[in-house]
């Protein structure tokens, strides 16, 4: 070791030697870089890396090599030999190329013999170097230093080489390149205190040392731009990733429509808020938010609107002003939203912030206006769910409830709310059983004409005798039936029954029964009326069947074709409750239905609201001009049957002129009046009025 300082101290110009140490701790951090990132692919894409990275090492090592040769003071003239020089290098890149490409081999040992192979040729490099080195002097060589160079060497390198393999922390190049380093300087010094030089020309003669600092400053350069060029390459590439790893990120991380946060994104921060909050104590809110009235934009206006109000509304929430707030998308028209409060008033503020931004109209790409609505509803953490998933559907919870009342959109959550989940549950397992125990019945309502006052029909409506609940209003079940699938079973029934009641009725008077929109998705609805009229021998001209907008809006082209077919049976179709969702001219064009029926929550607000009763005459007008008949439902007073009989009106229906009563009640008004004409009609209505609906039972179970 003393040798080894003293060669260096005593033999060597300091200044070359720092210049040396510089070339090969920046040539082996840069190769081992260039090595790390070959590690990190596969194939050929890592040889060019081992290739690049072996260049730049090779090259540094040689030149630190010729850098501390040129250092060192023989005291006799030297001279070198060209061919053996380039030699020189050319067996240091090649042997650190093949010895990196082992290493980064996927099999046992390959960084031991990859390592071997570095060692061993950096130090075939050093001594080819040396026999490229004439001095004119005796030259002996000390063969301890020299296996010790070559074990310093080979042990440094497979130190590196297995470093890299095994370790996996991003300072592996660097730590690599240390040991390295201090390799290559083992070995060059090592290598340089083995030999000998006695001069056997005189001192005046040697070479001067100002050009020998010229040539290693060459070198120095020559080492440096080939590095340079694996550096670049590096550095390219390293800015490439760093773009497509932001990308990347991006896309998984962000929803690419309207920019905010994906359902992914969301669900880290909420576990994270919870996280949070269960080491500090503090408590925040989870928001749910669902847009309303989108689904009718999309379906009336097309994708490409739908896009633009979900980009608008991702603008508008992006640019909220509160700090609180991490607003994401979890999909469609669902946002989530996490405040950072647990101050109630506070989320309010917020909601309404929320609710505020968007009930501004939107502008589409064409210049229309379009307005939407959101349906807010909130849960805390942790008063109000122990984890992340209850928390969320708590809050979903909530926004349900806001979006199914009439008065607001904000809803916070309330332990009551999982008890109406409960016993929906409940109710949907007893529907399951309903049908075939006997505990479903059709009642009947009466329609009339407006001038004359006749009995035009009845409109069938669905009643469950619950054997513990009572009965049970539609309103409940109906959803129940929708979500189940089982409505499919009690349509059918619904209108099977239906037509066999009013096939044995001593009259020809006609039966309006209810088509759910799932009834309207199946493609062998025609076919189903088609035999149970069949069936039951009811005259086709007898049935008319209502359904409501949405049916249609679901899937425009099917459902008019399967309209069209049940019509072609002879069959009357209704378009109920007229006025409320979509209300749209387009879908009274594009089918021919045989009546409007217009919604009666506008019969309520008739004797005071001059809009309403622009309303209906308007619908009046349109039904009139169309040739279409428009019945109103929900007429309970004298003054609003006066008032529809003045706009014209054609049919109606509602509690004035009968509640729905069950069929023994219907046909036994058949048996007492007369069958003909008016009187027919007063016997009838007489004994409709005075028989009172049983309670039918409205748990609040509507979600
Ligand atoms: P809808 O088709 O609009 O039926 C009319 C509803 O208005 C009936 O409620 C009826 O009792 C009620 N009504 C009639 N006259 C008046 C009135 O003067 N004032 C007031 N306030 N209400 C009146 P119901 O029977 O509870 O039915 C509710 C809904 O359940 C129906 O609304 C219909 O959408 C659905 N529904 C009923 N039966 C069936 C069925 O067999 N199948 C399907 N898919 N849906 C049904
Ligand atoms: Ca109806
Ligand atoms: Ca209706």
């Amino acid at each position: 070791m003393l040798d080894v300082i003293l060669c260096i101290a005593v033999e060597h110009d300091l200044k070359l030697v720092v210049l040396a140490a510089i070339i090969c701790i920046l040539g082996s951090w840069l190769s081992f870089r260039l090595f790390d990132r070959g590690l990190r692919d596969r194939g050929l894409i890592t040889l060019g890396w081992n290739f690049l990275a072996a260049t730049a090492a090779g090259s540094s090592v040689w030149s630190t090599h010729f850098i501390a040769i040129l250092a060192f003071k023989t005291g006799a003239p030297v001279s070198f030999d060209p061919v053996l020089t380039i030699v020189s290098l050319l067996i240091a890149i090649g042997s650190i190329f093949v010895g990196m490409a082992a290493t980064s081999l996927p099999i046992p040992f390959s960084a031991a013999a990859g390592g071997t192979l570095v060692g061993l040729g950096i130090a075939a490099m050093h001594y080819a170097g040396m026999n490229a080195y004439h001095i004119e002097g005796l030259v002996n060589w000390s063969r301890t230093f020299v296996i010790a160079s070559v074990i310093v060497s080979i042990a440094a390198s497979i130190l590196a080489l297995e470093l890299m393999k095994r370790e996996r922390t991003t300072a592996r190049p660097e730590k690599a390149a240390g040991i390295f380093a201090l390799g290559i300087i083992g070995l060059h010094f090592t290598g340089m205190a083995a030999m000998t030089v006695t001069p056997l020309v005189l001192r005046g003669m040697s070479v001067e040392q100002g050009s020998y600092l010229a040539m290693a400053m060459a070198i120095a350069l020559a080492c440096l731009v080939i590095a340079g060029t694996g550096l670049t390459s590096f550095v390219i590439d390293h800015r490439m990733r760093s773009d497509s790893d932001r990308k990347l990120c991006r896309m998984a991380l962000y929803d690419s429509l309207t920019g905010l946060p994906n359902r992914p994104n969301f669900t880290d921060k909420l576990l994270a808020a919870i996280d949070h909050s269960n080491r500090t104590g503090e408590g925040f809110a989870c928001i749910g938010m669902d847009l309303d009235r989108f689904k009718e934009i999309n379906d009336l206006r097309g994708h490409a609107a739908g896009d633009a109000v979900l980009g608008e509304v991702g603008e508008r929430l992006a640019s909220l002003k509160s700090d609180r707030l991490f607003v994401a998308r979890l999909g469609g028209d669902e946002f989530a939203v996490i405040c950072r409060c647990m101050n109630d008033k506070l989320v309010f503020e917020d909601m309404m912030q929320i609710k505020n931004a968007l009930v501004r109209p939107i502008t589409l790409g064409d210049g229309t206006e379009v307005s939407i609505g959101v349906s807010l509803g909130a849960a805390f953490y942790p008063a109000d769910a122990p984890d992340a998933q209850e928390l969320v559907s708590r809050a979903d919870l909530a926004m349900y409830r806001a979006k199914a009342s009439p008065i607001t959109s904000i809803c916070f959550y309330d332990s009551c709310m999982d008890e109406v989940v409960r016993q929906r549950k409940a109710l949907a397992a007893d529907l399951k059983n309903a049908l075939a125990n006997g505990e479903l019945e059709l009642f009947y309502q009466v329609q009339n004409a407006v001038d004359t006052e006749e009995v035009i029909g009845f409109e069938v409506l669905l009643r469950w005798r619950h054997p513990v609940r009572g009965m049970v209003s539609p309103v409940d079940f109906i959803p129940i039936a929708e979500e189940s699938g089982l409505i499919m079973d009690i349509g059918r029934w619904v209108l099977q029954t239906a037509c066999e009641q009013a096939s044995r009725w001593p009259n020809d008077l006609r039966i309006a029964v209810n088509l759910s929109p799932i009834q309207l998705s199946d493609p062998k609805l025609p076919a189903m009326v088609r035999m149970v009229l069949e069936e039951t021998g009811l005259a086709p001209n007898r049935l008319e069947l209502e359904l409501t907008e949405s049916s249609i809006i679901e899937n425009r082209e099917r459902t008019l074709s399967l309209l069209l077919q049940v019509k072609a049976l002879g069959v009357t179709i209704a378009l109920d409750d007229f006025g409320t969702g979509y209300s749209s001219l387009e879908t009274l064009r594009t089918f021919p239905f045989n009546k409007i029926k217009l919604d009666r929550s506008f019969m309520n607000q008739i004797e005071e609201s001059p809009q309403a009763r622009a309303i209906i005459r308007a619908v009046l007008a349109i039904g009139k001009s169309m040739d279409v008949p428009v019945l109103a439902e929900g007429v309970e007073t004298r003054s609003q049957l006066e008032i529809l009989r003045q706009e014209g009106c054609d049919a109606m229906q509602g509690y004035l002129l009968g509640r729905p009563v069950p069929h023994d009640d219907i046909v036994a008004s058949f048996g007492s009046g007369d069958e003909v004409g008016g009187r027919r009609v007063a016997t009838l209505r007489a004994i409709i009025k005075t028989t009172a609906e049983p309670q039918v039972r409205h748990a609040s179970l509507a979600s």
